[in-house]
């Protein structure tokens, strides 16, 4: 076999509690995981401070520390894990068959069962201007980047548990949060809701949009635009938080996989396999609703557990019932 080209019994895509989990199942089991980690590792709980739900730990417990926790119990019994990005994949139709996957537009690596658990990305607005500013002031991780606008005004937008929950994190390091909702209503939970409205310096302003970000090299004010009159209205500001739901990281799997219209992988029934054989997928990727880092965990068990079903099978048909 070409230095090149690799074969790995369960290749798993994505380091976050999904993709870990799996892994240390994985590993119990023999199955020889390799783990890559993709562009953000550790995954989006490396942008969390405190982790306050995650079940057995009473004090809480901060992302990245949690996430470094994991990639040890997984390496402690064998994970490989390896810095690199699938960028094409080829998978099989057939049971037992091999599915390719290429590592950095260089390595294809050949996989027996491919355990996806590649997570979904913060979106943003699409506006030329907020593009153009997007470490210059614009930022889709409150908890990341607040800490650069101590004593400053932002704004948020969204109006869904994220928005409020980074918008009350910031009203803490800045003076003001203009919040911009589009509705004329919080999607949040009625107790972020009361929260952020308890706020003396968080602002909500509903019905609200951005026409424009202003700013050179960074960002220096926002033009908001009222959706109901359309009276426009500029606001200084340093810092800009986009808050506005994810996107599931599932391009590369595009017509190959089934998926919902929105992109996320779909799963059948209550397994995590997809429609093809030996490959499953895990975490956010495949879940819109819950989006838990115990869901993810508890989803990257399973698809540990179905991977090695799945090769009990494929190796020894007459056996398994
Ligand atoms: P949501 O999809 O719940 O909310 C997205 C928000 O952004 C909505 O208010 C939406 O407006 C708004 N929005 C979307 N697109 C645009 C746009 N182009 N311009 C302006 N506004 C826009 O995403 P979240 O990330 O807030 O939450 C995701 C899930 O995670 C939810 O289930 C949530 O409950 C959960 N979560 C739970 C937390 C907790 O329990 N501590 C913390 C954070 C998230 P509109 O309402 O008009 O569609």
């Amino acid at each position: 076999m070409s230095e090149n080209r690799e074969r790995i019994k369960t290749l798993i895509l994505g380091s976050g509690p999904a993709g870990y989990t799996a892994a240390i199942y994985a590993a119990r089991a023999d199955l020889h995981p390799v783990i890559y980690t993709g562009m953000e590792p550790g995954g989006q709980l490396t942008t969390t401070t405190e982790v306050e739900n995650f079940p057995g730990y009473p004090e809480g417990v901060d992302g990245p520390t949690m996430m470094v926790q994991l990639q040890q119990q997984a390496e402690r019994f064998g994970t490989q894990v390896r810095i690199g990005m699938a960028t094409e994949v080829r998978l099989s139709d057939e049971p037992g068959g091999i599915h390719e996957v290429v590592i950095d537009n260089d390595k294809t690596l050949e996989a027996e069962t491919l355990v996806i658990a590649t997570g979904a990305s913060a979106k943003y607005l699409g506006l030329p201007s907020e593009q153009r500013l997007r470490g210059g002031g614009v930022s889709a991780c409150a908890v990341c980047d607040g800490f650069f606008y101590k004593g400053q005004e932002v704004a948020i937008v969204g109006g869904g548990d994220t928005a409020a929950e980074e918008a009350s994190y910031l009203s803490k390091i800045c003076s003001k949060v203009t919040m911009l909702v589009r509705k004329d209503q919080l999607r949040a939970s009625k107790a972020m809701q009361n929260r952020v409205m308890s706020i003396p310096n968080i602002e909500i302003r509903f019905n609200t949009e951005i026409d424009e970000v202003l700013g050179g090299q960074v960002v220096e004010g926002l033009r908001m635009v009222d959706n109901q009159t359309g009276e426009k209205e500029e606001i200084a500001i340093t810092g800009l938080f986009i808050a506005i739901g994810h996107k599931p990281n599932t391009d590369i799997f595009k017509g190959q996989l089934d998926m919902d219209p929105t992109g996320y992988i779909q799963t059948r029934g209550k397994s995590t396999k997809t429609n093809k054989p030996g490959v499953f997928a895990c975490g956010d990727v495949q879940d819109k609703d819950y989006r838990q880092a115990v869901t993810a965990a508890g989803t990257g068990c399973m698809a540990a557990l179905d991977a090695e079903r799945y090769l009990a099978e494929v190796e020894s048909p007459q056996e398994v019932g």
